[in-house]
């Protein structure tokens, strides 16, 4: 475990106290905004973490969610970038490169568990690489498309992270981010009790703006984003999201309701006050990037 002492986007050492959980302290940027666990791991030292026990019961209750919010995804990707190659970087169990081969990419997967990448292999006959990506090898400009579904908020350095996957992928080739959004009215009424404010895995709280700047520093210009909602009526009454009693609680209830009446009747765009709780972001290689990348 290593101590955060300034903020991997704009360097500074001037912080505030954003709110603890887990015995750990998480922290606001006072210059850039940037929300982030003042302690971080390395990928050699999450990797027993995501074993069979963390991967199982998003198998069994988050699975066909994914596979849906996947199908909306690719088709977005298909409209900005097709055919070509495609790199899924912390691939899980596959299920999205698995659409992706389908619908007719190249496909490559990188996932640091070992479990998971059996179980793609297995279930999807999918070629993943067991490891780091620094370890993968792949040669630069490689990759026409490149997906980051809920990983950057996991990596210990964002910033070299981020070159690093600029490296690999192709001149005006394709980049989608999708991370949780602290800036959220969820994030905001279940406070601590978001479900994705997690920092024993989870290390930096993106929004719209901060991900642009990071996306912005490491080569790539944002084309365009989406949101949707991971906190649903249903895990807020199971008490998985929110205080347990309270005004803030009946109002992520109200929140999440109304929330699902909007997806229900695809209501589109949704009003900007109702931001997900998720983003997504479609952005493009601009330019070669390069730094020190080796430890991230
Ligand atoms: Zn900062």
């Amino acid at each position: 475990m290593k101590h955060v002492s300034s903020c991997n986007l704009c360097g500074s050492a001037d912080s505030v106290f954003y709110c603890s959980k887990d015995s750990l302290s998480v922290v606001r940027c006072l210059k850039c905004g940037l929300i982030y666990s003042s302690e971080v791991r390395s990928h050699s030292e999450m990797k027993d973490h995501y074993s069979e026990d963390y991967f199982k019961p998003y198998l069994q209750t988050e699975a066909l969610h994914a596979r849906k919010r996947f199908r909306k995804r690719i088709k977005e990707i298909k409209r900005l970038r097709f055919p070509g190659s495609l790199l899924d970087i912390g691939c899980g169990a596959g299920f999205f490169l698995k659409l992706a081969a389908d619908e007719g990419y190249n496909v490559s997967g990188v996932e640091l568990s070992q479990w998971a990448c059996e179980y793609a292999r297995k279930t999807f006959a999918l070629n993943v690489i067991n490891g780091e990506l620094k370890d993968a090898g792949f040669a630069p400009d490689t990759f026409d498309v490149i997906t980051l579904w809920h990983i950057v908020e996991h990596v210990s350095d964002p910033v070299k992270f981020l070159m690093e996957v600029n490296r690999l992928l192709k001149k005006d080739g394709l980049l989608v981010v999708e991370v949780p959004n602290i800036r959220s009215v969820a994030a905001k009424l279940a406070g601590t009790n978001w479900e994705l404010m997690a920092p024993k895995e989870h290390f930096f709280y993106f929004d719209l703006h901060t991900m642009s700047r990071l996306l912005q520093m490491t080569g790539f210009a944002v084309s365009g984003n989406r949101s949707y909602f991971w906190t649903t009526p249903g895990m807020v009454l199971r008490a998985k999201a929110g205080p347990k009693t309270g005004l803030s609680r009946l109002c992520l209830l109200f929140f999440a309701l109304l929330i699902e009446v909007f997806s229900f009747l695809r209501f589109q765009p949704m009003p900007a006050f109702i931001q997900g709780d998720v983003i997504t972001v479609y952005a493009f290689k601009t330019e070669n990037v390069s730094g020190n990348t080796d430890e991230f």
